[in-house]
C-alpha cells in the first residue's frame, strides 16, 4: 500500500495492511527511489497490464466498496467467500461496464485477469476468470461462444478447469478420463476409468463453480 503519512504508533498500532497504516521506514525508503516508478511498472507487466492497473486504482477512488472489507485478513473462510461476491457482484453491476468495451474479450480477459489476482484475498472467481474464459474463448466455434462465451463474461455460469488426473498432471496425453457422445440423447457421457483417472485440483468445483471444462478422452 503505498501511502505518503504515516500513523505509526510502535506503542499502539503496528503497521497493519487491514488498517492502512505505513511503517515510516518503509515510507522513507520509497522517497529514496531515482527512477519512474510508472515506468518500471511498464516495463515489467506490459502495457496493457500497466493500464488497467492504473484503471482499477481510479475505480477505487470512486467505488471504495470495491475493495476487500477491513479485516478481511481475519475472517472465517465463509465470511471471506461472501466478501469476495460483494465485491464481485459490485464490480460487474458498475464498474465492469463503465470500464469495459463489452464486446471486446481480449479486454474483458486483461481485465479480468488483472482484477482477480491484484484485488488479493483468496478468489473463488480465479479459475473462472482465467482458465475457464480462456477456454471458452479459444477452443469454441462461433456459434458457441454466443451462447457458453457470453454466458461466461456476464457471469451467468461460474467455471472451473478440470485437467489434472490424480495420475497424470503434466502429462496431458496421458489424460484416461473418456467423453462419449451417446447419440441416443445426445449428450456428453464423461466416464472415470480407473482410480488415476480421477480428476484432481479443479480450483472452484468444490462450492463455486456450475460449469467445468473437463479434459477427456474423446471416443466414439
Ligand atoms: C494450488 C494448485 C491448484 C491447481 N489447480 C488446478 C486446477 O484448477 N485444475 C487442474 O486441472 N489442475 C490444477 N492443478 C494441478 C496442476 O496443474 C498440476 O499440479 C500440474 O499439472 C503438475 O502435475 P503433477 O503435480 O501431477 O506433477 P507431475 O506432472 O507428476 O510432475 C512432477 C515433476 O516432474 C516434472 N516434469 C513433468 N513432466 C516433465 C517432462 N516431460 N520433462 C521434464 N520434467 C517434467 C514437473 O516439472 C514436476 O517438477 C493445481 C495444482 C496446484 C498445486
Amino acid at each position: 500500500m503505498q501511502s505518503n503519512t504515516s500513523d505509526w504508533d510502535s506503542a499502539l498500532l503496528g503497521g497493519s495492511i487491514d488498517r492502512g497504516i505505513t511503517h515510516p521506514n518503509l515510507i522513507e525508503e520509497r522517497a529514496k527511489c531515482t527512477f519512474d516508478q510508472s515506468e518500471l511498472e511498464k516495463h515489467l507487466l506490459g502495457d496493457l497490464t500497466h493500464d488497467y492497473f492504473v484503471k482499477r486504482d481510479k475505480l477505487l477512488e470512486k467505488y471504495p466498496a470495491l475493495a476487500l472489507t477491513p479485516g478481511y485478513n481475519e475472517m472465517s473462510r465463509e465470511e471471506k467467500m461472501e466478501d469476495w461476491w460483494r465485491q464481485v457482484s459490485l464490480f460487474h453491476a458498475v464498474a465492469h461496464p463503465e470500464l469495459l468495451n463489452k464486446d471486446s474479450i481480449l479486454e474483458h480477459l486483461a481485465f479480468s485477469n488483472m482484477y482477480s489476482r491484484g484485488m488479493g484475498g483468496n478468489n473463488p472467481l480465479d479459475l473462472h476468470n482465467t482458465m475457464f474464459t480462456t477456454c471458452m474463448n479459444l477452443f469454441t466455434t462461433e456459434e458457441q461462444k454466443k451462447v457458453w462465451l457470453q454466458k461466461t463474461i456476464d457471469m451467468s455460469i461460474i467455471g472451473c478447469y478440470a485437467q489434472t488426473e490424480i495420475g497424470h498432471g503434466s502429462n496431458v496425453a496421458a489424460l484416461e478420463t473418456t467423453a462419449i457422445l451417446d447419440l441416443a440423447t445426445d449428450e456428453w457421457v464423461i466416464h472415470t476409468p480407473t482410480i488415476k483417472a480421477t480428476k484432481f485440483w479443479p480450483g472452484s468445483l468444490g462450492v463455486h463453480a456450475t460449469h467445468a471444462v473437463v479434459f477427456a478422452r474423446l471416443k466414439t
